[in-house]
């Protein structure tokens, strides 16, 4: 007989919520992280966007410790020395499943980590899982931990973008440079007025979504982030590994010290003290880079399964990981009530996912990292056409104005309208 029902590694948004679903269907379940406590190391840019955690925890909105409601979507394109901005706002963003808010894992990971307690489950922190414990037919039936070994009937991976125990399970293969990318963030503190003011939002509750296309990065693929939360800034640059490494960038903590300094950054997180600083991988690949989702005796969900997507306008990856979670836990407790948790017994799971958004997305996205990854103009030569665009409307020296086209069409000139058009093509197939 197993020690237990169910083993979850990994108490981020897929783990908890997976050991929540196993335990509030009155299965034993051991939850297992590295970290001393549920978030300890765990990073985000982040928003979460709501509609998943809503049918995981319907009162969420009472319970969680949520950041500000995102209530401002804006994109800026940057050279180094301008900035254009798009700031989109509307009530439909605010409507319940439709919204989304802001939040910093560390509070957020406990809270998902005490709702998997309070229904039920078991939580060992700061011990890492280093191998998957396999009978005679190779069916995984527990975990090694420290000096432990501990068995179960079933084991969901939810053990983030790096895990090592993939391969083991499912014989995931490491991705490519190409499809990986990294994420450097830092948060400071400001007093929520301050915050409030200069994220131009109506209340201290209301936040704003920021992403910066261009100098951000240095003109290499990838972007920036700012997020308003109550009392901080989230700060920080997501860049692809194979575009820094061999695109002849700055690195990376150099292109996060330029972005802080630039006029626009620099004046939104003015006097804000910096409290924290952290990095983390970002699978990029989607599904392009998903290993398999069931075995005999286990089952992947969240970055573990690299579940995540970056459209360039819209960073996801949390909403998936809780979903997946969810649909990880309930098919678990259904398997191990039939008695069959093979990789047969545990194929419902990846049924659920299949007619799920999760994978409805990962399809739907599969062409849009080969798409971004060689969309060179969007982050070099479209920001500085825009700039020379504004500059020709808006700067009034004294020399004779010229009528709009005549300004605009030598600019749309210089990139080539049919570079123009392929990219508007390339970007509706794709994003
Ligand atoms: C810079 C950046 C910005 C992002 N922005 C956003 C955003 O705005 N919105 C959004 O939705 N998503 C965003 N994402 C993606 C999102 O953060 C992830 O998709 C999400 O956190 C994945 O959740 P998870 O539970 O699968 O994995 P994680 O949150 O990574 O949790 C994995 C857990 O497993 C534990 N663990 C790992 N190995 C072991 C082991 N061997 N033994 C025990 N425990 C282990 C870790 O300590 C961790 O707690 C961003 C990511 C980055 C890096």
């Amino acid at each position: 007989m197993a020690d237990f029902d169910a083993i979850v590694v990994g108490a981020g948004c897929a783990g908890s919520v997976a050991a929540y679903e196993l335990a509030k269907a009155g299965k034993s379940v051991l939850l297992i992280d590295r970290g001393n406590f549920a978030g300890a190391k765990n990073m985000t840019g982040g928003r979460i966007y709501s509609h998943s955690l809503k049918e995981v925890f319907p009162d969420f909105e009472q319970e969680a410790p949520l950041e500000r409601k995102v209530t401002h979507e804006r994109i800026s394109l940057m050279t180094g020395d301008s900035n254009f901005t798009i700031d989109f706002s509307s009530n439909d963003m605010l409507v319940a499943g439709q919204d989304s808010y802001t939040v910093l894992r560390a509070p957020f990971d406990q809270w998902l980590a005490e709702k998997a307690e309070e229904a039920g489950a078991e939580t060992i922190f700061g011990i890492p899982v280093e191998e998957l414990v396999k009978d005679d037919a190779g069916k995984i039936i527990g975990v090694r931990a420290g000096e432990d070994e501990i068995t179960a009937e079933v084991v969901i991976l939810c053990d983030g973008v790096n895990s090592l125990l993939t391969s083991q399970a499912v014989g995931a293969k490491k991705p490519s440079a190409d499809m990986i990318a990294v994420g450097i963030k830092e948060v400071f503190e400001l007093p929520a007025s301050v915050i409030t003011d200069r994220c131009q939002t109506n209340s201290d509750d209301e936040g704003t979504a920021w992403l910066y296309v261009g100098d951000a990065t240095k003109g290499s693929f990838g972007g920036g982030f700012l997020y308003a939360n109550k009392e901080s800034i989230s700060l920080g640059l997501v860049a692809g590994i194979e575009a820094v490494a061999t695109g002849g960038s700055e690195p990376i903590y150099q292109m996060l010290e330029d972005f802080k300094h630039h006029p626009q950054v620099a004046s939104i997180i003015k006097d804000g003290k910096l409290v924290e600083h952290s990095g983390h991988m970002v699978p990029e690949g989607g599904k392009n880079i998903m290993p398999e989702l069931v075995g005999d005796g286990v089952m992947v969900a969240g970055e573990a399964a690299m579940m995540c997507i970056n459209l360039g306008y819209q960073v996801r990856g949390m909403d998936y990981a809780v979903a997946a979670g969810m649909h990880a836990g309930r098919c678990a407790a259904a398997a191990i009530d039939k008695g069959d948790t093979s990789k047969a017994g545990l194929a419902p799971y990846v049924t659920a996912l299949d007619n799920s958004f999760v994978m409805k997305d990962l399809n739907n996205y599969q062409k849009t990292p080969f798409f971004l990854e060689n969309f060179s103009r969007m982050f070099n030569d479209y920001p500085a056409l825009v700039k020379k665009a504004m500059n020709a409307m808006f700067i009034v020296d004294g020399t004779p104005g010229q009528p709009l086209k005549s300004t605009m069409m030598p600019l749309l000139k210089e990139v080539g309208y049919m570079n123009l058009l392929k990219d508007v093509r390339g970007a509706m197939k794709a994003l």
